[in-house]
């Protein structure tokens, strides 16, 4: 292939070589009749010829291929090829040689699919760039491609060429292990180079970011060291940090793509580089299946950023899968939840939030109750099989139940067909504790029941025993009827009990459980956003076009017209006690830390009456305690305009402190109560 950066254009020469009969490949008549086989290519690449050999064929463009999964336009077409009945057998070779423009200016909003510029080269599996089958099949690749003297080109695979040719270099790259799609990058990079157990770690930096690739380097031998110990040797002989201009954090075989911006920020080093390193093992060695849901991304949460924070303690650990729970209980219901193996990409479209709480919230914990079930020696010996078993092969669900069931000695098929094939999660509640002494030597017990609404889930939940003496004894006790009693013996005297407090299981959080955050009202589907009245015209101007933007959430209303049935609703109130009507009402429920004062409000014991100072604040619902009310105000016109707009990314927090429109502090006012513990 040659790039040419100026014209923006490829041109290339391309061998297919496909295995006729299977996949996509179609199949009519051997040897006796004419056949056909269709492929994939960019509509807008010219095509010069097709050839088996020096026999030209004939083809025919049959129409676009509907957009992806990602929202990344496709342009592809479906070309059929016509095979005569004189080319036999079934492994076809084709020649071709097509060449156009792909161009789209990197400024550009959105998820770009292909673009050649002298600044960078950018091609996407989406953009059809190369031709595919569309089946989803596996292919090896070996790609070659002449850009001019001072640029790299990167793909995955080895580069087992680079030639300078007078003005121009030559890169080749193979990747002889079966991969699902080809990324092909080039721009002027900076590469640096370095070894760890004979594996050859790049960065592929721009000039500005060279000061960042010693940390990446380091980061990465960690993470090689990690995995390698938990799932068996690194698949590829090299791995790669390849810096992006388009905001992206993708995890291709033996490289990952950083945006530019991300690079820079602390958390991509420590956490994301991980989570792409761990996708080596788990989506680019061991494949999904996509025509069955997707497990690795999952897997990767739970093996890459959810176990960083195991490591840091327990506590971390427990606080993570609790927002698993809270993040899937305030904005997934019925309509939009789907089962894990239901998942296919190219199908129904789906919400970012409920792709990330069920594909990659739900499933990470299916992977921990797993753990928990099947014990940790046998989940790690399962995944290390796994990994070996299941290498460059796709593998879907029943792999894994599978893989799992021979490891531990167990049936599994009810754990798989409850988690993975049947959407939903089942809803605990803690309906009767009382304490009894039963004998005279002092010994106690407690006896409690357990409930569960509709459909009945198999479940092993963790119930904590506290004694009076400070003990903490943890039980693990099975369950799978609506309603179940349970007795615990104790020596000394029993003083609390919680079940679940560390959110072992999946589960719905009973509303009160849920801590009030500006996630709660906006995923709550009864939800009124109110606007004030009362002041100064520009300020409630303000707020009302603010409230306006957020129509698409909810209904709107202004002050005077919420009536008291709306109060009962999760609320958005905008506007502090001097505009906003419903605020007046319900200042008496307002917690500490927050005080409002004449023109000012108290934080955090901190007093704030600067101009561009604003703050939304959430508490429980005085009138429904099981939903949540959000506050926003600011303290001028320009602090609200200057605000507005960002609030839905600070969902998971209680409050935020904004000035100037830059977060000062933030955090989540604790629970009220806590409905799945008693204290005796
Ligand atoms: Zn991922």
């Amino acid at each position: 292939m040659e790039l040419d950066l100026d014209s923006h254009s490829l041109n290339a020469t391309d061998t297919l070589s496909i295995k006729l009969g299977k996949g996509g490949a179609e199949d009519r008549g051997h040897g006796t009749t004419d056949r056909t086989v269709a492929f994939l290519l960019n509509n807008r690449l010219h095509i010069d010829y097709i050839r088996v050999g020096s026999e030209d064929l004939q083809w025919r463009r049959t129409g676009g291929v509907k957009p992806g999964e990602s929202g990344v336009p496709t342009d592809a077409d479906l070309l059929e090829v016509h095979l005569p009945a004189s080319i036999n057998g079934n492994d076809i070779v084709l020649n071709l040689s097509y060449r156009g423009v792909l161009y789209e200016p990197l400024d550009s909003d959105g998820v770009l699919a292909a673009t050649i510029t002298p600044d960078f080269v950018y091609l996407t599996p989406a953009a059809h760039w190369y031709t595919d089958l569309p089946d989803g099949s596996l292919s090896t690749f070996r790609v070659s491609a002449r850009v001019p003297n001072g640029y790299e080109v990167i793909t995955h695979g080895k580069l087992v060429a680079r030639r300078e040719e007078g003005k121009t270099t030559l890169f080749t790259w193979e990747a002889d292990y079966p991969s699902d799609n080809c990324f092909l990058l080039a721009a002027r990079y900076r590469v640096t180079h370095d070894i760890y157990d004979g594996i050859d770690i790049y960065t592929y930096f721009f000039p500005e970011e060279q000061g960042l690739s010693e940390s990446y380097v380091d980061a990465t031998k960690y993470y090689l060291k990690m995995y390698e110990e938990m799932f068996g040797p690194y698949p590829f002989s090299r791995f790669a940090v390849v810096e992006n201009l388009f905001p992206t954090g993708y995890g291709m075989p033996s490289y990952t793509l950083l945006g530019r911006a991300a690079l820079k920020l602390p958390f991509i080093v420590h956490i994301s580089l991980g989570h792409e390193v761990a996708h080596n093992w788990w989506g680019n060695s061991v494949f999904t299946d996509p025509a069955h849901g997707n497990w690795c991304e999952g897997l990767t949460t739970y093996v890459a950023d959810y176990h960083y924070k195991e490591l840091i303690n327990s506590g971390s650990a427990a606080e993570y899968r609790m927002d698993i729970l809270r993040t899937y209980s305030n904005h997934i219901y019925d309509e939009i939840d789907f089962s894990l193996e239901g998942f296919t990409e190219g199908g129904v479209p789906r919400t970012e939030k409920a792709v990330r709480s069920i594909l990659y919230g739900k499933c990470a914990m299916v992977f921990h109750m797993l753990k928990t079930l099947t014990g940790p020696d046998n989940f790690s010996e399962s995944l290390r099989s796994l990994y070996r078993e299941r290498k460059w092969k796709q593998t879907n669900w029943q792999d894994i139940q599978k893989t799992f069931e021979e490891v531990s000695g167990r049936d599994l098929d009810w754990f798989f067909r409850q988690w993975v094939l049947e959407k939903g999660a089942p809803l605990l509640e803690l309906t009767s504790a009382a304490v009894e002494v039963a004998g005279q030597g002092g010994t106690y017990k407690v006896n409690f029941e357990l409930s569960q609404r509709p459909p009945v889930y198999r479940l092993l939940v963790p119930v904590v025993l506290v004694t009076a003496d400070g003990e903490r004894h943890r039980h693990e006790l099975e369950m799978n009827l609506p309603r179940q009693r349970y007795s615990l013996s104790s020596e000394s005297r029993p003083k609390g009990l919680s079940v679940d407090q560390d959110a072992d299981v999946f589960r719905h959080l009973l509303a009160e459980e849920i801590p009030p955050t500006l996630d709660k009202v906006l995923g709550d589907r009864e939800m009124l956003i109110v606007y004030p009245t009362k002041g100064n015209d520009r300020l409630i101007g303000e707020y009302k076009a603010l409230a306006h933007q957020l129509k698409h959430l909810a209904p709107i209303k202004p002050d005077a017209e919420v009536n008291e049935e709306d109060l009962s609703k999760g609320l958005f109130l905008l506007g502090g006690p001097d505009n906003n009507l419903v605020v007046k009402r319900l200042l008496e429920a307002v917690p500490p830390p927050l005080k409002f004062e004449g023109k000012s409000f108290i934080l955090n014991e901190t007093k704030h009456d600067e101009e561009g100072a604003s703050l939304f604040f959430c508490l429980s619902n005085p009138y429904n305690k099981g939903r949540a009310v959000c506050i926003f105000f600011g303290l001028s016109p320009e602090a609200v305009s200057a605000t507005g707009q960002k609030l839905i990314h600070y969902g998971r927090y209680g409050y935020v402190l904004f000035v100037d429109g830059t977060s000062m502090d933030k955090g989540v006012s604790p629970r009220i109560m806590d409905p799945l513990s008693v204290v005796f």
